[in-house]
């Protein structure tokens, strides 16, 4: 059977010549690529400045295939979790997460992910494929208007922490970026967004080589080799030594600090072994320190730490001059916080 391609798969210059050869007029492309960029658009039929041969054309060479929401969850704390269908019937996951000041829109860049952290509920759903480009978009767009509807105002701030590794799909991601910061699409700046990563070292050099504007955060977890490899198998292909090497291969390009981000649990971090080992960690880069309350996923080797180690991570990072924070959770009663987007409802 044939499959017609979705018309966003083409850039604008392939689509003026393939009207071009069908006798229609060159600027049809434009107009076309407007509605698309646009937002909310189904069928080629709503296109209203198409002439009707143009549509029948269109339709009968190309689809669009809109993302869906199938189901809105909302948690007690405002925090508002999407269940978002593809075209193929794939689903994933899209958070909004209001504050006084920002919506932050946290959004997904893979059906399930290929990685194997033991502690993410996402891992344990396998990697069916990676979003392209314009299903990133969309996933934006239509939270976007979710988010006019909901709250009143726009997304402000993005970060891709949903479901998925973005750097396992970076020439997605940073198509995508590209669109949502244009005017076409939120119009926001890049600095408005965080791309986060596992630690996937060669990409983190390869992103730095092409001037990217956006914010790069690390999911690190234990700056101690055996210990992240227990916790985070993958990370055997990518040493401690490397991915510092990339992080600040990134920061000499980019000049913007690199957020860590980390877990602390019971018996597996917290002693000061790996407190110093951060630290070390953190001199030796540009970055700044997120501390990240654990969800429970129902795994039992994966338990939260007493309180009192989390302010001794803080006490002594700061005794060190190391920025931290502490990230408090979001929507856990309805499964929407960081680690816990598996598609359960
Ligand atoms: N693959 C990327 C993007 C996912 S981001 C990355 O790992 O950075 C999701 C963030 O939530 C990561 O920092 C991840 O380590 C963290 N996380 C995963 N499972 C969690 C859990 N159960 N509780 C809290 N945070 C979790």
């Amino acid at each position: 059977m044939h499959i017609s391609p979705d018309i966003r798969s083409l850039d604008i210059k392939k689509l003026e010549k393939i009207l071009l050869k069908q006798n229609f007029k060159k600027y049809r492309a434009n107009q076309i690529n407007d509605w698309l960029t646009k937002g909310g658009v189904s069928s080629f039929h709503e296109m209203k400045n198409l002439p009707r041969d143009l549509i029948s054309f269109l339709n009968s060479r190309f689809i669009i295939n809109n993302v869906d929401i199938k189901l809105i969850k909302k948690s007690k704390d405002g925090t508002v979790k999407f269940l978002i269908s593809l075209c193929d019937k794939n689903i994933i996951e899209a958070v909004l997460i209001p504050t006084e000041k920002r919506i932050t829109a946290c959004i997904s860049s893979q059906v399930g992910c290929s990685l194997d952290c033991d502690f993410c509920a996402t891992a344990k759903i396998r990697r069916m494929r990676n979003l392209n480009f314009y299903e990133i978009f969309d996933q934006t767009m239509i939270l976007n208007a979710e988010s006019s509807k909901l709250f009143g105002r726009s997304i402000s701030n993005i970060v891709f922490m949903g479901m998925g590794e973005p750097l396992l799909n970076y020439k997605n991601v940073l198509k995508a970026i590209e669109m949502i910061c244009s005017k076409k699409g939120l119009g926001i700046s890049k600095k408005k967004i965080t791309v986060s990563t596992s630690g996937i070292s060669k990409i983190i050099r390869l992103l730095a080589d092409q001037n990217v504007k956006f914010n790069l955060a690390v999911s690190l977890h234990s700056a101690i080799e055996k210990t992240r490899n227990d916790i985070m198998p993958f990370s055997k292909d990518f040493p401690i030594v490397e991915l510092l090497d990339s992080l600040n291969y990134w920061y000499k390009k980019t000049k913007s600090k690199i957020t860590i981000e980390y877990l602390v649990w019971q018996a597996i971090n917290d002693n000061m072994q790996h407190i110093n080992s951060l630290v070390e960690f953190c001199v030796k880069v540009p970055s700044k320190v997120n501390l990240i309350e654990f969800n429970e996923i129902g795994n039992l080797k994966f338990k939260s730490p007493q309180n009192m180690w989390i302010e001794k991570y803080v006490e002594i990072l700061k005794a060190n001059n190391i920025s931290v924070s502490i990230r408090r959770s979001r929507g856990k009663d309805i499964n929407a916080a960081c680690g816990q987007l598996a598609n359960k409802i």
